[in-house]
């Protein structure tokens, strides 16, 4: 375990080599550089190792090992050409982190001296010893190794002076400790059920991937106040701090100008994201002050979900040079807009087809709507399972919220396509359609205006919507990777588009044309799946109990939500769909449910502490100058004028002391229910003590603290205030 350093992303400026190089040149003549891809593996291998290494990431095999011989000499060269000493495996544990422990490339030689040295067993497999990592009890401590295997398909980069190999972390069992195995199993099981569906359309294509593009939000805290807060410290969100007068309310932040240590930030930042290949585009203003947004272009899904997890760590590191720190967390600030990381995922063909986008041509069009149909209705038929996959104990401060998707899953369409739906319900009748009726459908669906891909049709308040040629799923929680709502979301695609093709084939085998048996499926389909589809406002208290009437579920709590990764309809999906076994699943959860319970456990713990330590000495201390004051107004005064003086002093004594035995009570209360809930075995059980008993008082301790932090001597107020926060820029 000591070993091993989390996100222990060093010496990341040291090569001052390249990054003297950087100034003066073009994005696209240093993106990449520090990234073995396949370019420079046609440099660097000899040529069937380089055709077998493109064969196995183009279609998702295994390499041998004496192709992963070659491929870790050439890797080893590239490398070392690059200053580089040491290698690491580099994987996604089931914490909120990214996991290394490296390695020298050093191995003795004959003489007693060294050697730089790199096998194809080295880079194929390692075995960590990492039984500290949670894995919710499918590990025992006996067989507490897991080990890693190079993940052909992200491309090994280079950090500082270390080799990073991307791999996915498994136990001696066989069993997944990570969220890369899983994804890599839903991304091959789409690709599967996809390539199937596209050859009733196109029998070219012999290959799906999912593609995403993520968008980042975050916030900046100058470094010196966060050292000066101890809850963004320990619990990564303020737990306390009244609001500021002004903050967002004129939308003045929103795409304003770069403040200049911002801008530098950002540039420095987007130059090691180049250097890395992680092809970054879009950075702005977000609405709440201090909080700014980071797009790259979308890429293969499993590439841009390992990209996303380095850049968390990239802007991490980065932003500590420039004296900032970075918060990731969904909601940092109570009273201002939080921080999501929009999911926007599509498919697309070998044939160069984006199956989400609309076509010029009728036929291509049938396809888009096919695609477009089967993702609402595994919307439709999940949306327990994808919320479960995106409300974590950070997201649930939130997801609800007023200015982030709700915590109801909805699908937004717009106008266009949504009649279209509704036509096809309407113009596919039960019976045999006639030829004319078949023209007219087509001759329908065969215009779909330009206009759709301007992205006019907009609707901010939906958490999952269309938006031209892909789906943005918007709850998806900032500081969260990617990987859970993308396992969760290509894994009910799949799922549903598997059972489309049987649908269809089904009516195929009794005689029904291809076509119209397409039609008839989706039909049915759109109006199976016609309650997830909403329009309008889902902010408002209306769309809470239309939702509600449509059997739309309002989940908000995070442990009844992540119960449902184990329903009947989560276990078809994830168990019957070959991505996790049954104990996987389990286990997962459990991981879950703990990292929630712990979450909460901290919080309360950093606020009991802060309430006691800091904020009622404080209290007391105002208090006791106010009595002060009292006592000499009467020794100086008569007693009329004497009334007539201390009289607003001693209210506020009276009000100061008030919230002093509140705060004090409810600590004590607080810590009571943590020692109830902190006895319980059942992680589940306790996740649920933990919500229901302990995060209440989270809220109530610090409306008495908000309120002290309006009355209290600001001389002697221990934490910076949001005004400070938000506005140090
Ligand atoms: P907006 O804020 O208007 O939603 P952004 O430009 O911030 O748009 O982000 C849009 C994201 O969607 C980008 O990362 C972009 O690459 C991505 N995107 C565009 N087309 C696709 C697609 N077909 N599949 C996945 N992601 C896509
Ligand atoms: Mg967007």
């Amino acid at each position: 375990m000591a070993e091993l350093r989390f996100s222990a992303l060093r010496e990341l400026f040291s090569r001052e080599a390249i990054k003297a190089e950087i100034p003066g040149k073009k994005i696209s003549e240093y993106f990449g550089v520090n990234v073995f891809d396949l370019p420079k593996m046609e440099r660097y291998l000899p040529k069937e190792t380089y055709e077998a290494v493109k064969k196995a990431i183009d279609r998702g095999t295994q390499i041998s090992r004496e192709v992963a011989d070659k491929v870790a000499t050439g890797m080893k060269a590239w490398a070392i050409e690059k200053g580089v000493t040491h290698y690491t495996h580099w994987f996604h544990p089931l914490t909120d982190a990214t996991a290394e422990k490296h390695d020298a490339f050093v191995e003795r030689n004959d003489f007693g001296g060294l050697v730089e040295a790199f096998s194809g067993e080295l880079l194929v497999q390692q075995e960590p010893d990492a039984s500290s990592f949670p894995s919710g009890g499918i590990r025992n401590t006996f067989e507490a190794r897991g080990y890693t295997a190079w993940d052909v398909s992200s491309p090994a980069f280079i950090i500082g002076h270390t080799l990073c190999i991307p791999t996915v972390f498994v136990s001696y069992t066989g069993d997944a400790l990570d969220y890369k195995t899983p994804l890599l199993k839903t991304l091959n099981a789409l690709d599967k059920a996809a390539v199937e569906v596209c050859r009733y359309f196109d029998k070219d294509v012999d290959k799906v991937i999912a593609t995403l593009g993520w968008e980042q939000e975050y916030f900046l805290i100058d470094e010196a106040l966060y050292y000066a807060r101890p809850d963004l410290m320990l619990a990564d969100r303020t737990l306390m701090g009244h609001q500021s007068s002004k903050d967002q309310q004129l939308a003045d932040h929103y795409f304003g100008s770069i403040p200049d240590r911002v801008m530098a930030f950002m540039e420095e930042f987007e130059m090691e994201a180049y250097t890395l290949g992680i092809p970054v585009k879009t950075r702005h203003n977000e609405v709440a002050p201090n909080q700014f947004e980071c797009a790259p272009l979308f890429e293969e899904a499993n590439l841009s979900v390992d990209h996303n997890q380095l850049i968390m760590d990239v802007m991490k590191k980065v932003a500590r040079k420039h004296k900032f720190r970075v918060l990731l967390h969904e909601k940092p600030f109570a009273g201002i807009n939080g921080s999501g990381k929009h999911n926007n995922w599509s498919m697309a063909t070998n044939t160069g087809v984006n199956l989400l986008s609309p076509a010029n041509k009728p036929k291509g069009n049938l396809q888009f709507l096919t695609f477009l149909v089967n993702v609402i209705k595994a919307v439709n038929d999940n949306q327990d399972l994808l919320r479960a996959s995106v409300l974590t104990e950070s997201n649930s401060y939130r997801l609800g919220g007023n200015e982030a998707p709700p915590a109801i899953m909805s699908v937004f369409l717009g106008s266009y396509l949504s009649g279209m739906l509704d036509d096809i319900v309407e113009k596919v009748t039960g019976e045999k359609m006639t030829p004319a009726e078949k023209t007219e459908l087509k001759l329908g669906i065969g215009k779909i205006p330009e206009i759709l891909l301007d992205n006019t049709d907009r609707n901010r308040t939906s958490p999952f919507a269309f938006t031209g040629n892909r789906f943005e799923f918007r709850a998806v929680g900032s500081s969260s990777s990617c990987a859970p709502a993308m396992i969760v979301l290509n894994a009910v695609v799949a799922d549903t588009l598997r059972t489309f093709k049987k649908d269809v084939d089904s009516l195929i085998d009794k005689n029904i044309k291809k076509d119209e048996a397409i039609f008839q499926v989706l039909k049915k389909y759109i109006v199976e799946s016609g309650r997830i589809r909403f329009e309008g406002d889902g902010y408002s208290l209306k769309w809470e109990k239309e939702a509600l009437k449509r059997g739309l579920t309002n989940i908000q709590s995070v442990p009844e939500s992540l119960n449902h990764y184990l329903t009947d309809q989560s276990k078809k999906v994830l168990i019957s769909g070959g991505i996790f076994s049954e104990r996987e699943l389990e286990g997962r959860v459990g991981v879950e449910l703990e990292k929630y319970t712990k979450k909460v456990q901290i919080e309360a713990r950093v606020l009991g502490d802060l309430a006691i330590n800091h904020i009622i000495p404080t209290a007391i201390r105002y208090m006791t100058q106010l009595l002060d004051n009292v006592k000499s107004l009467g020794m100086v005064f008569g007693e009329i004028e004497y009334e007539r003086l201390a009289g607003a002093r001693k209210e506020m004594i009276m009000n100061i002391s008030d919230h002093i035995s509140s705060i004090k009570k409810l600590v004590q209360d607080m810590i009571e229910e943590r020692k109830k809930a902190n006895v319980v075995e059942d992680m589940n059980k306790k996740a649920f003590m933990y919500e229901k008993n302990v995060k209440p008082y989270l809220e109530e301790i610090r409306y008495h603290i908000d309120k002290l932090e309006l009355t209290v001597d600001n001389e002697i107020w221990p934490l910076p205030k949001y005004r400070e926060l938000l506005f140090t820029r």
